[in-house]
């Protein structure tokens, strides 16, 4: 039996920030990984979602805005093929630089599977190991649609798997994952229709941003579908059909589902230790990411809390700072977490929409500021794309409580405003600040 101080069971983002900072602080750490190193983020969300990203807004630049700037771009063809190629060329890339990272800081790092044998121990392929501080950082997977014919609906996990651009796909879902590869698919030339069961898209949301992304989406020719619940879905030929309840039908070569996501927890063994699960799975945690068993730990999807990866990261090393340099109060403070939307535009939001802020302070006390423009990129073009702002401020000092944005560019402004929210920043403060022009980030210090 080989002991460690730190077990990480989970290679993904937050397993691996916390390995290294534990070994960095001088823990002796072994890092448990079943699949590829990097996890979710790095295999089949974050990175391959932004190469498609990118690639679609490059994609819809050069047919859509390239002529009014005078140049010539005719007819751009996408390789989807080499796309998919490159990026994956740049995935396996990351794998190597992560390894490296680990290696580098002293983690020893196995492939396998771990499960837990008792609260101190986890088997690997008939060999066990053992650690007083034992940190769960499993993740999660794409939830399944449970209707008739649901098993013809792809995930997120095999749209990154496809070699060939769906022709009419029919996206299902209304959060983030169906808001951003609607957008990718349609910006790389498929026809989306995009069906969600809710009036409005991310509907935890500001509204301004769902009802701006819904007028942006038509008007690039996604085919939108709101309140619609999917019912069953068959194949027909090379198309599936996929009833809805209303009795709509939608046909289409492809139908993806991106419904939420659930945590990897099934096969690790916590019948034999006691740990305590959520009713939907999730290992609930403190602030300090402490599970209900002394000396096991989680973060990360698996807690199903905030569901990104710089969320996952900041609580791991925030967690290997506490147990391994004498930080007893170190832990992320999970209020105020920036958060984009790589939709096309994107959207950039951070703290309370305009109702929630009304609910939390009394609708007296909140004043939203609100900006409409036209991004300079479009002005010598026929192809209008409105970008929205919205501030929402409460009490009298005006304390801006919530930052809202859909447009282009406003995935890079988001991170900047953020420090100066997360600093207390009121809209006079903001007022002072002189702007940068021309931007688009200048309206959120202009507004009146
Ligand atoms: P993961 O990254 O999922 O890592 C968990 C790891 O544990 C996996 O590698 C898994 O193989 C391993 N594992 C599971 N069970 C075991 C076991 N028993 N033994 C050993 N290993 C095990 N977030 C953002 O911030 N920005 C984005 O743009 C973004 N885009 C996304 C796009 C998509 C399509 C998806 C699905 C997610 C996206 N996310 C994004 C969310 C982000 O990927 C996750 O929040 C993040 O990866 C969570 O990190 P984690 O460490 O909790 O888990
Ligand atoms: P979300 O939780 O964002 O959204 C799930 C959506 O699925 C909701 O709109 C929900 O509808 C809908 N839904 C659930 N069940 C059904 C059903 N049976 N029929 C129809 N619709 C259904 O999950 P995602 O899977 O989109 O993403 C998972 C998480 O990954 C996100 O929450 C986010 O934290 C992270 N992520 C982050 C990204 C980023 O940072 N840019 C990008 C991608 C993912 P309803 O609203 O009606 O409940």
């Amino acid at each position: 039996m080989k002991k460690y101080d730190y077990i990480v069971i989970g290679g993904g983002s937050g397993g691996i920030a916390s390995a290294n900072r534990a070994a960095m602080r001088g823990a002796n750490v072994l890092l448990i990984e079943g699949k590829e190193l990097g996890g979710t983020c790095v295999n089949v969300g974050c990175v391959p979602k932004k190469v498609m990203w990118q690639a679609s807004d490059l994609f819809e630049s050069l047919h859509r805005d390239a002529s009014g700037y005078g140049i010539t771009a005719s007819s751009p063809v996408l390789n989807f093929k080499q796309l998919v190629d490159n990026r994956e060329q740049y995935i396996e890339f990351l794998h190597g630089a992560y390894a490296r990272g680990l290696e580098g800081n002293g983690v020893d790092v196995i492939k396998g599977y771990a499960q837990f044998v008792d609260n101190e121990t986890i088997v690997v392929d008939n060999s066990k190991y053992q650690a007083p501080h034992i940190l769960i950082a499993t993740g999660g997977r794409p939830k399944s649609l449970e209707i008739p014919g649901g098993q013809y609906a792809r995930d997120s996990d095999d749209f990154f798997a496809l070699t060939e651009l769906p022709k009419k796909p029919i996206v299902i879902g209304g959060g983030y994952i169906a808001a951003e590869i609607a957008g990718v698919m349609q910006g790389l030339g498929a026809q989306v229709s995009w069906a969600f069961r809710y009036h409005r898209p991310l509907r935890c949301f500001e509204e301004m941003l769902s009802y701006h992304l819904m007028a942006l989406y038509q008007q690039d020719g996604i085919k939108l579908y709101e309140s619609h619940v999917p019912e069953k879905i068959e194949k027909s030929g090379d198309n599936y059909l996929v009833h809805f309840a209303n009795g709509t039908t939608l046909t289409g070569d492809y139908v993806l589902f991106a419904g939420g996501r659930a945590p990897n927890v099934d096969n690790l063994g916590l019948e034999k230790t006691t740990i305590a699960l959520c009713e939907n799975g999730f290992i609930p945690v403190d602030q300090y990411q402490n599970t209900n068993t002394k000396g096991i730990y989680a973060v990360g999807d698996v807690i199903g809390k905030i569901d990104l990866t710089p969320v996952a990261i900041a609580a791991g090393r925030r967690l290997a700072e506490r147990l391994f340099n004498n930080q007893a109060d170190a832990h992320l403070d999970y209020n105020l977490v920036p958060t984009v939307v790589f939709t096309h535009p994107p959207m950039a939001t951070i703290g309370l929409s305009e109702k929630e802020a009304q609910e939390k302070y009394g609708e007296k006390q909140i004043k939203v500021y609100q900006s409409e423009f036209t991004p300079m990129y479009f002005a010598l073009d026929s192809y209008r794309q409105k970008a929205k702002m919205m501030l929402v401020c409460a009490g009298e000092e005006e304390k801006i409580v919530g930052l809202h944005g859909i447009g282009r560019g406003v995935d890079e402004m988001l991170q900047g405003f953020a420090v100066a929210i997360k600093m207390g920043a009121t809209k006079k403060d903001f007022d002072e600040t002189v702007a940068i022009h021309p931007t688009g980030s200048e309206e959120f210090v202009t507004m009146r």
